[in-house]
């Protein structure tokens, strides 16, 4: 973080826009997925041809208001469309169907960890249903410019922070949780390198414990969360220094370049009216029951913080995997369907199952935890084996499971094919103690001399013995017991 004059004070706002997980765009049936060939997914409608209207996506609908509720908005009854109007090659109308005065979703808010350390709620005035704009594409060296407008009409939710934010660091912060709630509502996927979310900033400055506040700026289409902490740290320098030079900031709109590290002047800021509102004739007023709302709300799932809570508290899972646990809802949904088909046994023991053996082979596949091909029913069947002293915990670990991903087969099967099955009979054990403690004179003389490490050594000998077949834990114990018979 980069030390500015703490006479100063700056204030930051997010205006966040994110793509809508639908299958089709906002007015039209076209498909809303990325990475098509330029120009193959658009029709009369989303490219803005003459006498077309356009009808509601109610998934649409419902996935912006399951955002909204997600963070904690309430819905009005009432929700109006409206046209912002303006010229640029990748809108062919003229204008967006955006809201205005009546937006879907009012008043939510979103708890981070605060600079100070503590929680703090960061306000959401709105978030509101937009269409998204197509893509203009400058080929380098060329003389022309190329539009595509797959994008063309993407339901957008843009969701619009209060001016609460203090620092750079939490601004990044409010981006982590918001990608996270929104991830986990099934709302968007949130993927900054999709363009499925993009990031608008407004930065202030204004004299500590000064009740008014400053002139704003706004960042546009800031590409990365880092970038977005990157940009607010210069903009708060400069915008201080500006202040303490007796210059005033203007009111404008500024570009992020990443490889200057600076913002730059685009355009003086536009207000509301430049653009020109008005309600959409073509679509009616809606009305938005009670009964959708409460439909709508049943569809969220247990959110991260809960779940946190649940799995540090009641089941004692530590601080840090229950962190790693609910980053993902994927990963979350695949613990608590182990914790549900694993009743009795140790809810730590399958955290570090699913940590160690699915979320590692998830990422390293670069895949969900829902796509690994081992299923909490197989990882629970597993967990048990280790349990009930079948087979042991590190055989489980590095042999067993490593084998279903690699073949598929059941567990019983491998584990009696690779003869994983660990040896718990006393005699067969102290047999193989018997010879390690003869072989290895100098351990068990470090042992006798006080050294209670050299234990482990021994018990490594004993499982190395025993192709790593031996019960560790009894091991360990006929060591001790024929060491102390001498
Ligand atoms: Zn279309």
């Amino acid at each position: 973080m980069t030390a500015y004059d703490p006479t100063f004070e700056p204030v930051i706002g997010l205006e966040v826009h994110v793509q809508l997980a639908t299958r089709t765009k906002l007015f039209c049936g076209c498909a809303n997925a990325y990475g098509a060939e330029a120009n193959t997914q658009i029709c009369q409608v989303c490219t803005g041809q003459p006498g077309v209207l356009p009808v509601l996506n109610e998934q649409a609908l419902r996935l912006a208001i399951r955002a909204g509720l997600a963070l904690h908005c309430s819905v009005p009854e009432k929700t109006k469309f409206d046209r912002k109007n303006y010229f640029y090659p990748d809108l062919p109308k003229g204008y967006q169907i955006s809201q205005f005065d009546q937006p879907l979703n009012v008043g939510g808010g979103l708890e981070i960890l605060g600079d100070d350390g503590a929680l703090r709620t960061i306000s959401i005035v709105r978030a509101h249903l937009e269409e998204d704009a197509g893509k203009t594409i400058h080929p380098d060296g060329m003389g022309f410019s190329l539009v595509d407008l797959n994008r063309s009409s993407i339901p957008l939710l843009e969701i619009v922070s209060g001016p609460d934010l203090r620092s750079a660091a939490e601004a990044h912060r409010y981006l982590d949780r918001l990608k996270n709630v929104l991830r986990y509502a099934r709302a968007s996927e949130c993927d900054m390198e999709k363009g499925s979310l993009r990031c608008d900033v407004n930065v202030s400055v204004r004299r500590k414990g000064d009740p008014k506040f400053g002139t704003r700026v706004e960042v546009k289409n800031v590409n990365s969360f880092k970038n977005v902490e990157r940009a607010i740290e210069f903009e708060i320098l400069r915008q201080i220094e500006l202040v303490k030079s007796g210059g005033t900031v203007v009111q404008q709109t500024r570009q992020w370049r990443d490889a200057e590290g600076a913002t730059v002047a685009m355009r003086s800021k536009e207000e509301a009216h430049d653009y020109r509102y008005f309600p959409e004739p073509d679509l009616p007023t809606f009305t938005i029951t009670r009964a959708f709302v409460d439909a709508v709300r049943a569809e969220l799932p247990e959110m991260p913080d809960a779940r946190r809570a649940r799995y540090v508290g009641a089941l004692s899972v530590s601080e840090a995997a229950a962190d790693t646990l609910v980053a993902e809802r994927d990963t979350a949904d695949y613990y608590d369907r182990c914790l549900e088909l694993g009743k009795g046994l140790d809810p730590k023991e399958l955290a570090n199952f699913v940590l160690g053996s699915v979320l590692a082979v998830a990422n390293e596949r670069g895949i969900s935890a829902a796509d690994v091909p081992l299923r909490p029913e197989t990882l629970v069947e597993v967990v048990r084996l280790v349990a009930g002293n079948t087979i042991s915990s590190q055989a489980a670990r590095m042999k067993l499971l490593p084998a279903i991903l690699e073949t598929g087969k059941s567990a019983a099967v491998l584990v009696k094919e690779l003869g994983l099955e660990q040896v718990s009979d006393r005699g067969a054990i102290e047999a193989i103690a018997a010879e390690v403690i003869a072989a290895n004179a100098k351990a068990v003389g470090e042992f006798r001399a006080g050294k209670d490490n050299a234990i482990n050594a021994l018990v490594g000998n004993v499982m190395k013995a025993s192709k790593g077949k031996a019960n560790p834990n009894l091991a360990r114990e006929i060591l001790l017991e024929l060491l102390a018979r001498g």
